[in-house]
C-alpha cells in the first residue's frame, strides 16, 4: 500500500499542533452529537449498562483496534499496541438531577444553545467521554501515538465511590499505564492534584435507664454531643498546604438509640466528613479522632473507617475502604511539562496549572498506586451536580485537540 504508506508519511513530516485543533474543529459538531447521545443516556452509579453500550459503539464506529468492558462493567478502548501505556479517563456515571423544576429543561434531552451542550452529565464528566472519543478519531486519522499503547477507560461507580472503578483495573485488569490523564472538568486548565477524604463513625455506648430518673444511667447522647464539640475544634487545628489547602473534619449525622423516647440513650454515632491535606493518612486521622474523644472524656469511643459494598451493575461487588488519599504530581514532573507544551501549541496559550476542589479517581491511581495523575478536562467544575449543567462547545474541541495532541508531544511526533 505505497499511496497509504505516503500519505501517512507526509502527515507526520509535516503536522503541526495547529494542524490537530483545525482538525478537531472540522469534527466538531460529531463531538457536539456524541456528547448529546452521551446525556440522552441516564447513566446513574451502578446503572450504567445502557452509556456503556453506547460508548463501545462509538469506539467501535471511530476503529479503535479493540474495545471491551471489566468484570465492574467499565468500557476500556485501546488505540496503538506500543511498549508505553498511556490512559484517558472519563467516569461516565453522574448524580440524579435532583430537583426538576430548576432546570430550565429536561435535563436528560440535550440542548445545543448559546455554544453549550446542556443537559445532565454534559460537564461532570460526558464532556470529557466525548473529548476523548474525538481524541481517539484524531489519533486514528493523524496517525498520532507511536510508540504507545493509548486506552481510553469509560469507568463506572465514581460518584458513589471515587477510585473504586480503577481499583479494579489496576488489581484485577492488571492495568498499569505509565501516565493517566483525568478528563474530569478542569475549565481547560491542567489540574495536578486534589486533597483526599476519608469517612468515618464514632460509636459510644451508653446506658439506658428511665427517663424519669436520668441520673441512674449514662446517656450517649451527652458523650457524642461532648466529641462533636472537640471535632469542631480539631477542625481549626488541622493543618494547611500552601497547594491544597486546609484539611477539614465535620460531623454529617448523628443516629441514636435509645429503647423508648422515656428511656435515656444507650448508644449514639457521628458520620464524620474528613478532607485530608498533604502529609495526612488515614492512621494519622483516625488518631486524631480518638485523641478528640480522650479530650472529651469519652476515651472508650470507637472511632472506625468504612467500607463502601454497592453491588456493581455487572453483580459484582467489590469492596473498597473509604479512605481516598490525598496526591499530587510534582510542579518538576516531566509529563506536567509535556502537557504544558502541548497545551501551548494546540491552544495557542499558556496553561494555567491549579488542582480540584473536590475528588477524583486519582485518589486510587496516583494516591494509592502511585501511578503520575494529571487531568484536563471540558466545562467549569461550578456547574458540576448543578442545575443547567452546560458545557461550551469549544472546551469539547479543545480537550480533544490537546489529548491528540498531548500524545504527539509524548510520543515525540510533535515538539
Ligand atoms: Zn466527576
Amino acid at each position: 500500500m505505497p499511496n497509504a504508506y505516503y500519505h501517512t508519511l507526509n502527515l507526520s513530516l509535516h503536522m503541526t499542533y495547529a494542524d490537530i485543533l483545525a482538525r478537531a474543529r472540522a469534527h466538531e459538531q460529531d463531538t457536539v452529537r456524541m456528547l448529546c447521545d452521551l446525556v440522552r443516556t441516564p447513566s446513574f452509579s451502578s446503572k450504567e449498562k445502557d452509556v456503556i453500550e453506547v460508548i463501545t459503539t462509538m469506539m467501535q464506529s471511530i476503529g479503535f483496534d479493540e474495545v471491551r468492558t471489566d468484570g465492574l462493567g467499565s468500557v476500556i478502548g485501546r488505540i496503538g499496541s506500543g511498549p508505553r501505556t498511556i490512559a484517558f479517563d472519563a467516569h461516565i456515571d453522574t448524580v440524579y438531577a435532583g430537583d426538576v423544576s430548576q432546570w430550565r429543561s429536561d435535563p436528560f434531552t440535550p440542548r445545543v444553545e448559546d455554544g453549550k451542550v446542556w443537559g445532565r452529565g454534559s460537564v461532570d464528566q460526558k464532556g470529557g467521554m466525548a473529548s476523548m472519543l474525538a481524541a481517539g478519531r484524531l489519533m486514528k486519522e493523524l496517525d498520532l501515538g507511536k510508540g504507545l499503547t493509548v486506552l481510553f477507560t469509560g469507568t463506572v461507580m465514581e460518584e458513589d465511590c471515587d477510585g473504586l472503578c480503577w481499583l479494579h483495573l489496576i488489581r484485577e485488569e492488571k492495568i498499569r499505564p505509565e501516565l493517566v490523564v483525568i478528563t474530569e472538568p478542569t475549565n481547560m486548565n491542567i489540574y495536578r492534584g486534589h486533597r483526599g477524604r476519608m469517612e468515618m463513625h464514632v460509636t459510644v455506648k451508653g446506658v439506658s435507664c428511665h427517663g424519669s430518673a436520668p441520673e441512674r444511667g449514662v446517656n450517649a447522647i451527652y458523650k457524642a454531643s461532648r466529641i462533636a464539640l472537640e471535632i469542631e475544634r480539631l477542625n481549626e487545628r488541622l493543618r494547611s498546604d500552601p497547594f491544597l489547602g486546609k484539611g477539614t473534619v465535620t460531623v454529617t449525622e448523628v443516629v441514636t438509640s435509645s429503647p423508648s423516647l422515656c428511656a435515656v440513650a444507650d448508644g449514639a454515632r457521628l458520620h464524620l466528613d474528613r478532607r485530608l491535606t498533604a502529609g495526612e493518612t488515614k492512621e494519622s486521622a483516625i488518631a486524631e479522632v480518638q485523641e478528640a474523644a480522650a479530650r472529651a472524656g469519652v476515651p472508650d469511643a470507637v472511632v472506625s473507617l468504612l467500607t463502601y459494598n454497592e453491588t456493581a451493575y455487572t453483580g459484582k461487588v467489590y469492596p473498597m475502604e473509604k479512605y481516598y488519599p490525598t496526591w499530587t504530581m510534582p510542579e518538576t514532573s516531566p509529563y506536567l511539562k509535556a502537557a504544558v507544551t502541548a497545551y501551548r501549541g494546540v491552544l495557542g496559550r499558556n496553561a494555567i496549572v491549579d488542582k480540584w476542589t473536590f475528588s477524583t479517581n486519582g485518589v486510587a491511581i496516583a494516591g494509592i498506586h502511585g501511578i503520575p495523575c494529571m487531568g484536563l478536562g471540558p466545562g467549569d467544575e461550578v456547574y458540576a451536580h448543578a442545575p443547567n449543567e452546560a458545557t461550551p462547545i469549544e472546551h469539547l474541541t479543545g480537550a480533544a485537540a490537546f489529548y491528540a495532541g498531548l500524545m504527539g508531544t509524548l510520543s515525540g511526533e510533535l515538539q
